[in-house]
Order: C-alpha cells, then sequence, then structure tokens
C-alpha cells in the first residue's frame, strides 16, 4: 500500500522537504500543511522587496501552484497541524480531520517573539510573514517615524527598507552593540556605522520595556527611562522556536526539536529541520539551532533523503546573508565577539571582510560586499584544508587562491 508523507510547515523547509522527496524518488502520497493561505515561500524578501512594495509577495512562493499539482504534491492552505499522536501515528489539523502518515516532517519554524502588553496595538509589529510584510509596507512613507526594536537581522534590514523609503528611522538596540553575542565589537561597531552613514538613529543599551500609545502616536519606553515617539513600531527581538506540536507528541524537545544528525527526532518516523530543529552542527562541534534559510533548505534535502530510506548526515559551515542598503553582508562559521578580527580589502568603501580565527584556527568570515572571501573560506573550513594563518591572516595572500593550491595539494598527497 502506499504510504503518506506528511509535511508541516509552509516555509523554505517544508517545501523544499516536499520537493525534494519526489526528487528522491518517493511515489506514496505527499501532504503539505500550510498554516498560511498560501503555498510554501521564501521569507527573505518580506524584509526587502515586499516591504518597500517593490517585489509581488506572490514572486516569494517556491514553486507556481501548477508545479506541485504535475508532481502530484497535495498543498493544504490554511491549515494548520494541531496535534501529533505519534503512537497512533496521526496529524490532526485545524479543521478537525485527522491525517494518518507513515512519516511525519516538522518543519514550523519560529514565531516572533513580542514586548508585553504590546500584542494588538495598533501600528505595533512584528514581522514573520507575508501579511506582517505588507502591513508594516502599507504605513511606511516619507517622514512616517518609525521605531525598531532590536538591532538584530530583522531590525537592521527593516530599518534600511523603511530608510530608502524616506522615513525618519530610530533603531533601539538593548545590548551593547547589534549582533553583540555573534560579532567582534569592531564588527558590529561597522554593523551599526552602515546604518547611521544611512540616516539612522541607533542607539545601543536601550533594552525597551514597554510600549504606549500617546495622544500623538505611539510611544517606546526604555528600562533606563528614556522613552522614543513613533508612528510606527516594528518589534525584531528575537524568535522562539514553534516545538509545541513536537512537545505534545512526546517528542524529546530542549530549544526546539532536538533531532539526530540525520534530522530524525526522538520518534523513527518524525523528522524536523529549520528553525524549529536543534540539531547537530559538526562544524561548530555542538548542537544547536540555526535560524536561517540556507540551513532549513540543507537540512530539508537531508531529511527527504532519510525519510526514504537514506542514511545521509547534515554537515554544513553555517552560512548566512543580509541584504542591507547596497551592501550584502554574509556570516559564514558562527563567530564569537571574543574572535581575532583579520580585515582584508576596502572599509570605507563598503568592500571588505574579516577573517576570523580563535586559538589560531579559522572559524569563520564576516564580509561587507566581498563575496569571494566568504566562499572561500567555507571552502576551506568544508573541506578542510590546509591554510596557513599567515595565508589566512595576511591580506596580501589572495583567499581564493590560497584556497585552490591547498586543495590541489591535498589532492596530490592521495595520488
Ligand atoms: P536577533 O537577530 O536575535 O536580534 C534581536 C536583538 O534585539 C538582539 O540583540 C536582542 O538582544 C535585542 N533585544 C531583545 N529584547 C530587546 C528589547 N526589549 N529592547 C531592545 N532590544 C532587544 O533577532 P531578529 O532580528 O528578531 O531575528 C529573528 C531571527 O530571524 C534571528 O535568528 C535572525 O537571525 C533571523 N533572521 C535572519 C535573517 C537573515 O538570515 N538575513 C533575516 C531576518 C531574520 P538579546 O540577544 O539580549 O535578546
Amino acid at each position: 500500500m502506499s504510504e503518506t508523507f506528511v509535511v508541516i510547515g509552509g516555509g523554505v523547509g517544508g517545501g523544499t522537504a516536499a520537493l525534494a522527496l519526489r526528487a528522491e524518488g518517493f511515489t506514496g502520497r505527499i501532504v503539505v500543511l500550510c498554516e498560511e493561505p498560501r503555498a510554501p515561500y521564501s521569507k527573505p524578501p518580506l524584509s526587502k522587496g515586499v516591504l518597500r512594495g517593490e517585489e509581488d509577495p506572490e514572486r516569494t512562493a517556491l514553486r507556481p501552484p501548477a508545479w506541485y499539482e504535475k508532481k502530484d504534491i497535495e498543498i493544504r492552505t490554511a491549515v494548520a497541524a494541531t496535534d501529533l499522536d505519534v503512537v497512533r501515528k496521526v496529524v490532526q489539523l485545524s479543521t478537525g480531520e485527522e491525517l494518518a502518515y507513515d512519516k511525519v516532517l516538522i518543519a514550523t519554524g519560529g514565531r516572533p517573539r513580542t514586548l508585553p502588553g504590546s500584542d494588538g496595538v495598533p501600528g505595533v509589529f512584528t514581522l514573520r510573514n507575508v501579511e506582517d510584510s505588507l502591513a508594516i509596507g502599507r504605513q511606511l512613507g516619507p517622514d512616517t517615524r518609525l521605531v525598531v526594536i532590536g538591532g538584530g537581522f530583522i531590525g537592521g534590514e527593516v530599518a534600511a527598507s523603511a530608510s530608502a523609503l524616506g522615513c525618519e528611522v530610530t533603531v533601539l538596540e538593548g545590548r551593547r552593540a547589534p549582533l553583540e553575542r555573534l560579532l567582534p565589537p569592531t564588527l558590529a561597531g561597522l554593523y551599526m556605522r552602515l546604518h547611521t552613514e544611512h540616516g539612522v538613529t541607533f542607539h545601543t543599551d536601550i533594552a525597551v520595556s514597554d510600549i504606549a500609545e500617546g495622544p500623538r502616536g505611539l510611544v517606546a519606553h526604555a528600562a533606563d527611562g528614556t522613552s522614543y515617539p513613533a508612528d510606527l513600531i516594528v518589534v525584531g527581538i528575537g524568535m522562539v522556536p514553534r516545538d509545541d506540536l513536537a512537545l505534545r507528541g512526546g517528542l524529546r524537545v530542549e530549544n526546539g526539536v532536538v533531532v539526530d544528525a540525520q534530522c530524525r527526532t526522538s520518534d523513527p518516523d518524525v523528522f524536523a529541520v529549520g528553525d524549529v530543529a536543534n540539531a547537530p552542527q559538526p562544524y561548530l562541534g555542538r548542537r544547536m539551532r540555526v535560524e536561517h534559510w540556507q540551513n532549513a533548505q540543507h537540512q530539508a534535502k537531508i531529511a527527504a533523503k532519510n525519510m526514504v530510506g537514506g542514511s545521509e548526515e547534515f554537515a554544513e559551515v553555517p552560512w548566512v546573508w543580509s541584504d542591507q542598503y547596497d551592501v550584502t553582508i554574509q556570516i559564514a562559521g558562527k563567530p564569537q565577539p571574543t574572535d581575532d578580527v583579520h580585515l582584508r580589502g576596502d572599509v570605507d568603501g563598503w568592500n571588505f571582510s574579516a577573517v576570523l580565527t580563535r586559538d589560531g584556527g579559522l572559524v569563520g568570515c564576516v564580509a561587507f560586499n566581498r563575496t569571494d572571501d566568504v566562499r572561500s573560506v567555507r571552502r576551506i573550513m568544508t573541506e578542510r584544508l590546509p591554510v596557513s594563518l599567515e595565508h589566512l591572516t595576511d591580506s596580501r595572500h589572495d583567499l581564493g587562491e590560497r584556497a585552490e593550491s591547498a586543495a590541489a595539494a591535498t589532492q596530490k598527497e592521495y595520488v
């Protein structure tokens, strides 16, 4: 009898997994549950082109509807999974139906953290889906006073988009520096400078405690007693994994759904990928959730292979990109604030990279527009190429050439 695989989630993880299952030759029934009223789509444009009104939200779709029909993949939109019973092997749906499965993939992502009391306050938004993006975008215009709470990726991308539309933008970051848990201070400072050079006011060490509605708009109150008036507030203060379904199903959950290297949960027929999955990250030497598009996409492909009987393990040097103004910021590896920074390129011209080392070893790269260096560092880390510390840290050496010659030398050793 034909098997049924259920994919829960309509983001890049869920969508990619469904496509990959067919590509892997699975001929059974595939059902994708999308809580939102749209087929699987990519979220990166939501804080950029869609927010600015430059990109049609329909173009964020991973594939057009006809494609799924052709591949005989059932896309159930506006249908959520409300319960998971791993003993009876059924998923309970928001429609009241029960869907029996042979294997299931959880790709439920996360939900934005919110400030207490701010839910439902007109003019206060978080950004996670197309509707959020459209609603925020409708209110952005010349001279709109926008306060962005949180100076991470959501905060930075929204600030850049709004500033391009002529808004008066203020970012309030609770930590001493933006992306402080990730970036060494030099790079965090440059990230902030990128914004201030574009006219954004960027305050650090300002933890917002609450938002109030005043006679002339909104006011964000910070813990230090300062306050910030706004017409519109976007809260980008991190996300929490949507692991409640897994919890109800009795799966192992610790800051997300715990999976093994094959993206399999504590139940052998249940898999999890993306923002919600707490997975081993071999290049970091520990397990963690990685909240980025690339990670979700790659894990989804691995999970699909293993759902059809494979035994492939996920291993990838983490990599993230973020477009802000005319700069593409890329981060490879998992930098720490205490890493040693070795700059190369033109810092003032926003075309530079920083090779990061820790205890004399390569741990990552951060680039502002200098994308080749990130590619080379990822290659060196992925293939564990023997490039000397001197070549890594001395900007006179081209990283791409060094990677190439190290790869050639390594191959020769095996001849
Ligand atoms: P984020 O990157 O974690 O940044 C949120 C920042 O807000 C943190 O520095 C946080 O400090 C700070 N914060 C927390 N509470 C605050 C408060 N009350 N007042 C002021 N600041 C406060 O989270 P995000 O920007 O919301 O993004 C959510 C997730 O989506 C992240 O994992 C992000 O990487 C991902 N994302 C990725 C991309 C991309 O790949 N291009 C784009 C958008 C989003 P604490 O650390 O102390 O909480």
